[in-house]
């Protein structure tokens, strides 16, 4: 595996590949890997990537204060051994003053998709995370980029960002890969300790009495109401936001569509923890049915 910390030295490793006519994917991540980040290197070979660049970088642009930048866990020791172990080609693990000079002053704004949820509970976060982005690809130039849909509205920010700036790379997203018992794998989960560990599941618990209760047919507030229930059983774990959204939109989710994104945020001790799930709902007319026998 190849390790580069410029843009030059990047440069010119993908245009000798590009050259050969190979397909160049990217995947980029803020490093402390785990097996979520590892299935987005096999989402690249499977997309047909012939080459595979992992970035590591741990983006100060889109922490704000008071957020975790100092403390984020970092070993680039054990990334490097993880990565090369997965066939990785090429790791770009820039100095922060090689991304941001002291001259930089240039920042990518998306609209829309990226206001609810994450975006107004993080003010500036998915500025930081487009902007580092588009930077990405600008340095990288990859045919593919793959992103983990752990982080679905980030998915729709960069997608939107793709879509409006008609930057040349083809979008893959990757399931959220998951512990035994349901946890959504991140690198934050290293903070976690024994019993935080176990009050974490509180989140994937909340996605998935919601998730059934949305497939029965519940309406939007039912379904809402019985995540926070859920979560209420965990005295450890503090609501942030658990929403029934529009996948595309992450707006309130319609009564009448067939697809919800059931999204949430919870704060277990100072660690913030984000996941998950899409459900399918009944048709319209078997809600109706449903209704009626319960009615009857
Ligand atoms: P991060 O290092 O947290 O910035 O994540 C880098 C990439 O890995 C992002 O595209 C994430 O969505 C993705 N990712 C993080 N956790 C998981 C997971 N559990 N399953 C799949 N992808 C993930």
């Amino acid at each position: 595996m190849i390790v580069v910390r410029t843009v030059d030295e990047l440069r010119q490793v993908v245009s000798g590949w590009k050259a050969a006519g190979e397909t160049v994917a990217l995947v980029p991540t803020m490093g402390y890997l785990h097996r979520g980040h590892l299935s987005l290197i096999t989402e690249a070979r499977r997309a047909g990537a012939a080459r595979v660049i992992v970035s590591i970088f741990v983006n100060p642009k889109q922490f704000g204060p008071g957020e975790d930048l100092e403390r984020y866990p970092r070993n680039e020791a054990r990334d490097r051994r993880l990565l090369e172990e997965n066939g990785v080609d090429l790791l770009f693990a820039p100095e922060t003053g090689t991304v941001y000079p002291s001259s930089h002053g240039a920042e990518v704004r998306v609209s829309g998709v990226s206001e609810p949820l994450e975006g107004s509970r993080r003010p500036g976060h998915f500025d930081g995370v487009v902007t580092v982005v588009l930077k990405l690809f600008n340095m990288a130039q990859p045919d593919i980029a793959v992103f983990g849909r752990k982080d679905a509205q980030q998915c729709a920010v960069v997608q939107q960002m793709v879509e409006d700036l008609n930057v040349p790379v083809r979008l893959v997203f990757g399931e959220t890969i998951r512990e035994a018992d349901g946890l959504a794998m991140s690198s934050r989960n290293s903070y976690l300790d024994r019993e935080g560990r176990e009050t974490a599941l509180a989140l994937i618990h909340a996605l998935r009495r919601g998730a059934a209760a949305a497939e029965a047919g519940a309406d939007r507030r039912s379904v809402e109401r019985s995540m926070s229930e859920e979560l209420e059983k965990y005295p450890g774990a503090k609501l942030d936001y658990l929403r029934a959204v529009d996948p595309r939109t992450f707006l309130p989710a319609a009564a009448a569509s067939d697809e919800w994104l059931l999204a949430g945020a919870i704060r277990v001790g100072t660690t913030r923890l984000i996941d998950n799930l899409i459900v399918r709902r009944p048709s319209r007319k078997a809600r109706e049915e449903g209704n009626l026998s319960a009615v009857g």
